[in-house]
């Protein structure tokens, strides 16, 4: 009797093994529906544009706000004219700890908890994000370094990611970004000091979101300070060699050269970029080289307005002026 348990617990787990052998990896499921709305960024219509950057992310039901601006309401205003409501966000992605991805935060948990406590109530960011940025005379110029304890008053926490996280199916926060490249695309100025020595800060903790779709993978960045083709690279590594199907953000190229352009255009052809969506940082004549390099077209890589989207299954919608 013994014996004939001890075998049929045996084939059982044989059979469990073999059924799990044959299910898809826990990153297998894509996302079905996904749009990405910006809200703060260098240009814009009707609204208000500024040096910053904010998009609302709705994937399958869900939705994320990546990044909150510089000013401290512009968020709330501009979606207040594009009628959206963020009365339901209680994630929110920071990109890094720079002052025009983190000077919303405060406002927009304070203004949307009266309706819902728990709106804005988790924060999702890179290792090394609080660390200290020295500027020559020693003070700290992190962005969040008032407000981390001012956020935590409120009941939020933040939620640090030293790796790749899944945070809804199909939906990565990269975390920090490995840099074979060297594409150095952030302001000097600041240092990080580790083990009692002060280095360059390179923005250890910028990360983007990546999603997987049927159609390949959606990056969205802030800034992009880890380099927009180590950010992609990263993307393969951690979803696949799949076309890039869009890429939605700043990429920090405005004051590149002729020659890191041309380059980033060929290796951005090369991972098969499909759409392109850039703001902020991006640049304007970088826009329009990276779209000569890459092949894409008017309808295909824009300039990033205030209220443009991304739609998965539809492309991009530029509004007006950048069309
Ligand atoms: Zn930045
Ligand atoms: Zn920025």
């Amino acid at each position: 009797m013994m014996r004939f348990l001890k075998d049929s617990w045996r084939s059982a787990a044989l059979v469990l093994a073999m059924v799990a052998l044959l299910l898809p990896p826990a990153h297998a499921k894509p996302v079905q529906a996904l749009k990405i709305t910006v809200l703060v960024t260098n240009l814009s219509e009707d609204a208000q544009g500024e040096w910053g950057y904010s998009a609302l992310v709705e994937v399958d039901g869900h939705k994320i706000l990546y990044d909150t601006g510089a000013s401290s309401d512009l968020v709330l205003k501009n979606a207040k004219i594009l009628h959206i409501d963020l009365s339901d966000v209680e994630d929110v992605v920071l990109s890094h700890n720079h002052w025009d991805h983190v000077g919303g935060l405060m406002t927009l948990r304070h203004d949307l908890m009266a309706q819902n406590p728990k709106a804005m109530s988790r924060v999702h960011v890179g290792a090394r994000v609080f660390e200290p940025r020295l500027n020559a005379a020693g003070e700290d110029r992190n962005g969040l370094k008032d407000i981390r304890d001012q956020y935590l008053a409120t009941g939020g926490v933040f939620i640090v990611h030293d790796k790749p996280t899944e945070l809804w199916p199909g939906v990565w926060f990269a975390g920090p970004v490995p840099r074979p490249n060297v594409e150095k695309n952030w302001s000097p100025g600041l240092s990080l000091k580790v083990a009692d020595t002060l280095i360059e800060d390179n923005v250890p903790e910028d990360s983007p979101l990546l999603f997987e779709t049927d159609q390949g993978t959606v990056i969205l960045t802030g800034c992009g300070h880890a380099g927009v083709i180590n950010i992609v690279e990263y993307a393969r590594q951690i979803l696949g060699p799949k076309p890039i199907h869009a890429l939605v953000g700043g990429i920090h190229l405005f004051a590149a050269s002729d020659q890191q352009l041309e380059w980033t255009g060929a290796k951005l052809k090369e991972y098969g970029l499909e759409a392109l969506l850039a703001g902020h940082c991006t640049g304007l004549e970088a826009t329009f080289r990276l779209r000569a390099a890459t092949g894409l077209t008017r309808k295909t890589a824009v300039v990033s307005a205030v209220g443009s989207s991304y739609t998965l299954g539809k492309g991009i919608d530029p509004r007006k002026l950048a069309q």
